[in-house]
């Protein structure tokens, strides 16, 4: 994989407003595997904060992260750390961004506190390839300050019954936010996870979402696999707790197409 030669800092969000669809388990393993040969920052926008006890950084170790960043008005610089993966850097959920969604409400420029905290920290972020945004599942103040910030988004997105009307919510929001807060926002990919192939719904599911999405659908899916489900318990993306294990392999080759549709992506401006 040859480095795109220098492109400004690309800034994505992985959202969907549905729970365990994926959102995290994407968003560490692009990360990881583009870690390889790219600067790669996480930040973790979910109270939640799975990605970041997913990549290591226990509970107890949060400190401030990125509700320092959207509330208090904090500078990146001083809290991106480093992760156990070079290459890979992350700004964690601190214990408090659970206020964040109310405390927002009453700020100013509620909807641009991240894009402008980024902002504040060009420097920072000029030093990564990849800022990846690991939204909660809600279209929420928080998930709109994603939005705002970000330059395209990633929808995770799970193989069932539903699906087509999950994914209708949040294109809708995308049309939105593009018309009233951040033109250069683009649907850039949708992924299908927890990929069940010897369901037939899935794979129906599956096929409605290509007929309509067209190519915005990666080729690659993410199978359902058990070790996938067990990594974020020892602290690790599945691309290092077992490489070989057909989930593993799945997020390796979705980083590889990731790669080809950003070298064929047209720069903004
Ligand atoms: P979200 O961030 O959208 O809430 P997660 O990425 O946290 O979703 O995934 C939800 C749950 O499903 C987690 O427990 C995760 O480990 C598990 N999971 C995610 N992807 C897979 C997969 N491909 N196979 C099996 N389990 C998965
Ligand atoms: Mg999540």
């Amino acid at each position: 994989m040859a480095p795109t030669p220098d492109r400004d800092t690309r800034i994505l969000a992985f959202a969907n407003q549905k729970g365990g669809v994926g959102k995290t388990t994407t968003a560490i393993n692009l990360a990881t595997a583009l870690a390889a040969d790219y600067r790669v920052l996480l930040i973790d926008l979910d109270p939640q904060g799975n990605a970041s006890t997913g990549l290591g950084i226990a509970r107890q170790d949060r400190a401030a992260g990125s509700y320092a960043l959207l509330v208090e008005d904090g500078k990146l610089a001083d809290l991106v750390r480093p992760t156990a993966i070079p290459n890979l850097s992350i700004l964690p959920a601190d214990p408090d961004l659970a206020g964040a969604e109310v405390e927002l409400v009453g700020l100013e420029d509620r909807e641009r506190r991240l894009a402008a905290g980024l902002k504040a920290g060009a420097e920072v972020l000029s030093g990564f390839d990849f800022v990846f945004l690991d939204c909660p599942p809600s279209l929420g103040l928080i998930t709109l300050n994603a939005l705002v910030a970000a330059q395209g988004v990633i929808v995770p997105l799970q193989t069932e019954f539903f699906a087509l009307e999950g994914i209708s919510q949040i294109t809708r929001t995308i049309d939105r936010v593009r018309r009233a807060l951040n033109p250069r926002l683009a649907l850039d990919g949708i992924v299908l996870t927890m990929v069940d192939r010897r369901n037939n719904l899935s794979e129906l599911v599956a096929n409605d979402v290509r007929g309509f999405f067209k190519d915005k659908v990666y080729e690659t899916v993410i199978p359902r696999n058990v070790r996938v489900s067990e990594a974020p318990s020892h602290g690790l993306p599945v691309l290092l707790y077992d490489f070989r294990s057909p989930g593993a392999q799945a997020h390796i080759k979705l980083a590889a197409e990731f790669l080809k549709r950003e070298r064929a992506r047209v720069p903004a401006r």
